[in-house]
This record gives C-alpha cells, sequence and structure tokens, in this order.
C-alpha cells in the first residue's frame, strides 16, 4: 500500500507506509483472511495486486481520485464517515483492459475498525477488468456486481448482486478481525456474521473475483434451508422490513446450524441484543420475531 497525497495535479506519497499503524493493521487484517480462507485461488484474488493499493488522509470532507478519462475529480465522504474506499486509479492498461486501484479516503476521526472494514472492501475489489465483444465487463466488489461498459457507465446485466449482504459480511468480518462488534448497523452485522461463520461459501462468494462462487453460495444457500431465497438475500438492503431482515436472520441460524454443531449461543445474543439496543420494535424482542420463521428446520431453544 502506498500513502498518497495529491500535489501539484498528481498523486506524490506523503508519508512511509513501513512501519505506520495502517501496515500493522493490513497485516493483522491479511493474516486473519489467510487462517479463514481455505481456498489457494480465492486467497491469491484476495492477495492481487493489493501492494499497490492507496490510502489518502485528509482534513476537509472529499478525497482525490483519478478516473479513466486521465482527469483528477473530487470525491465526497459519505455523510457522518470518516473512511470510505472507492476506486482512486482508474486506467485502460489496453482498449479491452481496465486496472483499477482501490483506495481508502481517511478524515480525522478514524481507528483501526473504520480501517479495518475499507481495507476489506478494497481486499475484495476486482482491480483487472476485461470488456467482452459487447464492450462490457463487471466490477466486484464482495458480493455487489455492477456492469460497465468502456465509458464507465452502468449497463445491466446478470444480476447476482447482493449490496447490503455485502455490508454485513464486511462489519462482520471488521467485527472477527478487530474482537469487538461495535453494535452499528446491527442488522446487518448480524446477518453477516451467521453466513461467515457457518463456512467458507460466503467467503469465496466475497473474496473471490469469479461471478461463479456467488453463483455456488447462493445454491447452497437455498438447498441448506426453504426460509429465504437468494433474491431476499439481494433485495436486503433495499427492502429493509423487519419481516424481511427477521426471515433473513432466522435463515441465517438455520444455515449456520446446518454446518455447526456447535451453534455459538453467546455471539447470537450479543448480536440480537445490539439489535434490540438500535432498532427497538414496537413489539417484544427481535428473538421473538425471529422466532416466527424458523420452522421445520433446525431447532432454536
Ligand atoms: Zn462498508
Amino acid at each position: 500500500m502506498r500513502i498518497i497525497k495529491y500535489n501539484n495535479e498528481k498523486f506524490i506519497d506523503a508519508e512511509q507506509y513501513a512501519g505506520s499503524e495502517f501496515e500493522t493493521w493490513y497485516n493483522t487484517t491479511v493474516s486473519y483472511l489467510q487462517n479463514v480462507i481455505q481456498d489457494e485461488s480465492v486467497k491469491a484474488d484476495m492477495l492481487m495486486d493489493n501492494d499497490k493499493y492507496l490510502i489518502q488522509k485528509t482534513d476537509g470532507d472529499t478525497c482525490i481520485v483519478l478516473g479513466h478519462d486521465k482527469i483528477y475529480r473530487k470525491k465526497k465522504f459519505p455523510l457522518s464517515a470518516v473512511a470510505f474506499e472507492c476506486p482512486m486509479v482508474v486506467t485502460f492498461l489496453r482498449e479491452n483492459l481496465l486496472g483499477i486501484m482501490p483506495g481508502i479516503a481517511l478524515r480525522p476521526g478514524y481507528d483501526a475498525h473504520a480501517f479495518i472494514h475499507e481495507l476489506l472492501h478494497a481486499l475484495s475489489s476486482t482491480t483487472i477488468h476485461f470488456f467482452n465483444e459487447n464492450g462490457i465487463s463487471y466490477i466486484k466488489i464482495g458480493t455487489k456486481v455492477k456492469y460497465i461498459d468502456k465509458n464507465m457507465e452502468y449497463v445491466d446485466g446478470k444480476n447476482l448482486s447482493a449490496e447490503g449482504f455485502n455490508e454485513g459480511i464486511t462489519e462482520a468480518l471488521a467485527s472477527l478481525i478487530t474482537g469487538r462488534f461495535t453494535g452499528q448497523y446491527p442488522s446487518h452485522t448480524a446477518i453477516g456474521t451467521l453466513f461467515v461463520t457457518s463456512n467458507s461459501l460466503a467467503l469465496n462468494a466475497y473474496f473471490s473475483h469469479d461471478l461463479s462462487r456467488l453463483e455456488e453460495f447462493y445454491k447452497d444457500l437455498e438447498e441448506k434451508q426453504s426460509i429465504i431465497t437468494r433474491e431476499d438475500l439481494m433485495n436486503f438492503g433495499k427492502d429493509t422490513s423487519e419481516e424481511l431482515i427477521a426471515r433473513i436472520i432466522a435463515a441465517g441460524v438455520a444455515y449456520n446450524k446446518a454446518y455447526n454443531q456447535d451453534f455459538d449461543e453467546q455471539l447470537y445474543s450479543l448480536l440480537i441484543q445490539n439489535m434490540d439496543n438500535a432498532d427497538r420494535l414496537d413489539n417484544g424482542s427481535w428473538r421473538d420475531l425471529i422466532a416466527k420463521y424458523q420452522t421445520g428446520i433446525g431447532s432454536m431453544s
């Protein structure tokens, strides 16, 4: 990784990465992932090109990105965020080959957890993109997929994208790596945690650059439980109804139990507690609402 700043109309090194807090956080994250990802090709995708990732610190509310048209532009931080990940340098390496260097923008207030969350988005991003004979390629960031043309305009494509689930896996992994479930985005975190602690299929779907791993995960999900379909999971985030969230969590519990003899009740209680604290229901607790959908599969006490 490089720590950069924008100066004299170009990116230059801002400070030493070696020995920085970012190097420590990067090493912690990558060694955790190397232990939990089993598949060598998924590991290779996770590690691809990440010596070129960029870190940009700023005191303002924008960072600078370089577009495929070789123009530097300002990009605004999402509201109240202290960190975000984005394609920081986009370049056509050849006519049909687009390179994207992920970058992490930071402003005062960031900490290890915030950095690691954004680093996970970067580590799960595709960096090399081939355009097919129709001039279409796709960018995959975790379980989020977008199809693009050579003007970097979005186009329709076979959709396997699960954006809310992507945030859930990201925050679940950041929490598992730092050992701290912050209580932020509690329903996303609960959903992400139930699936990433089930087996390696969700992790493969998230880190692999290949869409077939997403397909593989969805297929297994639909085989191992019947509470939700892949469309339900893909809709999470767009549809944030309590009903859908409770149903996905019920499915996550059933899926996790299909793989784990020892379901982690303690962790589950913590996840549900965080949801009760943040998104209080009008009636009863999340545990009760979730239990309504836990029919037939698994056995909740
Ligand atoms: Zn995120």
